[in-house]
């Protein structure tokens, strides 16, 4: 039986240990906390998960919350005008439903549902030596610690990470009692130009449905406002505060909501860093990293638990099909750049938000708001951000696909 060792116990190393349990391998993941420690512990994302990610957890039958947790229907993008207008607004169904868990009942019962499927639970916080002890004593190391520390590791690669600093400071809210949007559940995505974005949907936490609040604040703008915030309750009032000054037609939504808990809170931020995948170990063994550990992207457009979602399922497959030949490091190599023919594309999409948005995306949402077709293929992208090539990012390609959609939607 070959042995593998995931360093890691989140999205993309949990779903592939389950995955590689169910195919016989012996599996070790590597936990920094317990079941007991996640579940008790602070969000640590708003993890909205779409259609393909889903089902890659459906394929596995470890899509242990579905019935339980709300589901979204579709994506609403709005640019607030004044008094209380909207400068620009469309809406649009996804094919299929998106869902959010909170990362801490999936994490705890994925952890908890692997340790009883006979698969090795270490709760340690792996240094480079542990890696280098795992390396030793299994035939394949993975490294899927997320944004822990131990990603330093994998050296940053320049080339493909435009960014040496972070561009959002994020802050996540999770409520109870927030009014629900109309006509249909949304990802409700609202711009305030050079201020930053906020976006809610429904989900599942740890005391049942809630929605999840997403602030990205410009750095330095007046959404970058979260140091003095010190206690939940002056972390509530100030999601609040944003909304009334910025969207205050979301501010609406939300007169009567409670936190679903102290921990349903986070701040914080960091740079989208792309890393090289593989790393060497003092003692001569290689380590694969995976997920956020080799390509972290900012929340911005909803994208690393999708992300990791599709690196476990692609990873999966890659070394199913290795049977017993050694995980080397040109098996390791073609592997990343077999998720990075998608990731690179979910890279580049989330960065162009980033920045001033480049004219043909101005054109592109503009022209959503008049064409619902358009609105409905940018919606059902972020499903697949491959979808977005080439008409996203050339001028050309997007008059294209703009009179294209008009011209079958005329
Ligand atoms: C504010 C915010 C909002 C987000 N919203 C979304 C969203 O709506 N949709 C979406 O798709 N993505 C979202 N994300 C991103 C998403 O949560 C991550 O990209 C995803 O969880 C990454 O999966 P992973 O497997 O790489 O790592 P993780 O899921 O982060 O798992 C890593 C695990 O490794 C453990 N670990 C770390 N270091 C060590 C160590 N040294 N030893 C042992 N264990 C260790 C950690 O405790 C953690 O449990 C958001 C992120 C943030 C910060």
């Amino acid at each position: 039986m070959r042995k593998i060792a995931i360093v890691g116990g989140g999205q993309s190393g949990l779903q592939l240990a389950l995955g590689l349990l169910q195919n016989n391998y012996e599996v070790t993941v590597v936990s920094n906390r317990t079941p007991e420690q996640v579940l008790s512990g602070r969000v640590t994302s708003s993890q909205f998960m779409f259609h393909d990610s889903l089902q890659n957890e459906r394929d596995l039958g470890i899509n242990f919350w579905e019935k339980e947790c709300p589901i979204t229907e579709g994506i609403a993008f709005t640019i607030p005008g004044p008094d209380k207008t909207k400068a620009l607004f469309w809406e649009a169904k996804l094919e299929s439903y998106g869902q959010s868990v909170d990362q801490r009942v999936k994490f705890a019962g994925w952890m908890k549902e692997f340790a009883k499927r006979g698969g090795n639970l270490e709760i340690k916080d792996a240094g480079p030596q542990e890696v280098d002890e795992y390396g030793k004593t299994h035939d394949l190391v993975l490294v899927a610690a997320g944004k822990g520390e131990i990603n330093r590791m994998f050296e940053r690669d320049a080339e493909k990470s435009p960014f040496d600093q972070p561009m959002r400071a994020l802050a996540l809210t999770y409520v109870k009692n927030m009014v629900p949007r109309k006509p249909f559940t949304a990802v409700s995505f609202n711009l305030v130009p050079g201020v930053g974005e906020y976006f809610v949907f429904p989900a599942l936490t740890t005391t049942g449905p809630c929605e999840i609040m997403v602030f990205e604040g410009v750095p330095g703008g007046p959404m970058d406002c979260w140091n003095d915030v010190k206690t939940p309750e002056e972390h509530l009032a100030k999601s609040k505060w944003v909304l009334d000054a910025f969207m205050p037609l979301e501010g609406e939504r939300c007169r009567n909501v409670e936190l679903t808990d102290n921990n349903g809170i986070l701040v914080g931020r960091f740079p989208p860093t792309v890393r090289t995948p593989i790393c060497k170990l003092s003692s001569g063994g290689l380590a694969l990293g995976m997920a956020d550990v080799v390509a972290t992207n900012d929340p911005i457009t909803g994208q690393g638990s999708n992300t990791a979602s599709k690196a476990a399922s692609i990873y999966l497959k890659r070394i199913r099909e290795r049977g017993n030949k050694p995980f080397d490091a040109h098996w390791m190599q073609q592997t990343f750049d077999i998720f990075w023919d998608y990731a690179q594309w979910v890279v580049r999409w989330t960065n162009s938000l980033l920045v001033p948005p480049e004219p043909q995306i101005l054109q592109l949402m503009g022209a959503a708001s008049q064409i619902p077709p358009l609105a409905s293929k940018i919606a059902n992208g972020f499903n697949n951000p491959p979808d977005y090539s080439p008409w996203w990012f050339d001028p050309g390609e997007a008059d294209k696909m703009i009179k294209q959609i008009a011209g079958v939607a005329a």
